[in-house]
Formats: C-alpha cells, sequence, structure tokens
C-alpha cells in the first residue's frame, strides 16, 4: 500500500495544520514554510498523486481546486497572486499529493528559478 504523505496525515487529521477552509472536495492551509506574505496550499481529499494521474473523472474536482484558490486568495486580501502546481521532482514537488500553491502578498519573479 501506499505510504501516507504529510498531506494524507493532516487530512486524516494526525498531524495540525492551519485551516482558511474546508469543504467535502478540499482542504486549504497555510504553507510550514511560506515564501510569502500569504502562501496557502489547497488539497483534493481526493489521493491524488499529482497532475501526472489526473484523469478525466478528475475534471470538477479540478476546477473546484481553482475556485476555491481565487477564494482563499480574496479572503486574503490579495489582488494579485500567483498559482503553482509542482508536478514531478524535477519541478520541486516534494509532496506526492496533488497541492496548489496560492502565493501573495509582495512581487513575485518571472522566470521562476
Ligand atoms: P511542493 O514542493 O510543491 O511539493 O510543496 C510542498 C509544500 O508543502 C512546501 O511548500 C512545504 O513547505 C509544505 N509543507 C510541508 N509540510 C507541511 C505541513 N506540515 N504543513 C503545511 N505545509 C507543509
Amino acid at each position: 500500500m501506499k505510504q501516507k504523505t504529510i498531506f494524507d496525515q493532516i487530512l486524516l487529521g494526525e498531524i495540525p495544520c492551519n485551516e482558511v477552509y474546508s469543504d467535502e472536495k478540499c482542504l486549504a492551509f497555510k504553507d510550514i514554510t511560506p515564501q510569502a506574505p500569504v502562501h496557502i496550499l489547497i488539497i483534493p481529499r481526493k489521493p491524488i498523486v499529482s497532475l501526472q494521474e489526473i484523469q478525466q473523472e478528475d475534471q470538477a474536482l479540478l476546477g473546484h481546486l481553482l475556485l476555491i484558490g481565487t477564494k482563499v486568495a480574496n479572503d486574503s486580501g490579495l489582488e494579485s497572486w500567483r498559482t503553482v502546481i509542482n508536478t514531478g521532482e524535477e519541478s520541486g514537488q516534494t509532496v506526492f499529493h496533488l497541492h496548489i500553491h496560492i502565493l501573495g502578498g509582495r512581487t513575485l519573479n518571472w522566470p521562476p528559478g
């Protein structure tokens, strides 16, 4: 059986998080190592490893995660933000449970490193 990720443990309530939003499909919480004044992660309750694994049946769920991204960004007072989904080790993915980063509250450079 697949080993539990830290985000599985958060979803199971085994470790705490700084929650900002929750519903039956997803959970949003503050990143433990924020890279910007606002840095929120949104994760599906469904155990999807990454965008590499998404299926047609996940279409509505993925749209929902983006809508919640806009909600938590607006609720955090952001008018400008960056949405990041790292996919695979080389991209910087370190937790292998799909998650969306919402980053804002400072000027963000482009291209990313
Ligand atoms: P990624 O590198 O895209 O896989 O992003 C994983 C993110 O999870 C990183 O920004 C970490 O700081 C964050 N993270 C890891 N453990 C925790 C935790 N226990 N609570 C909140 N964020 C976490």
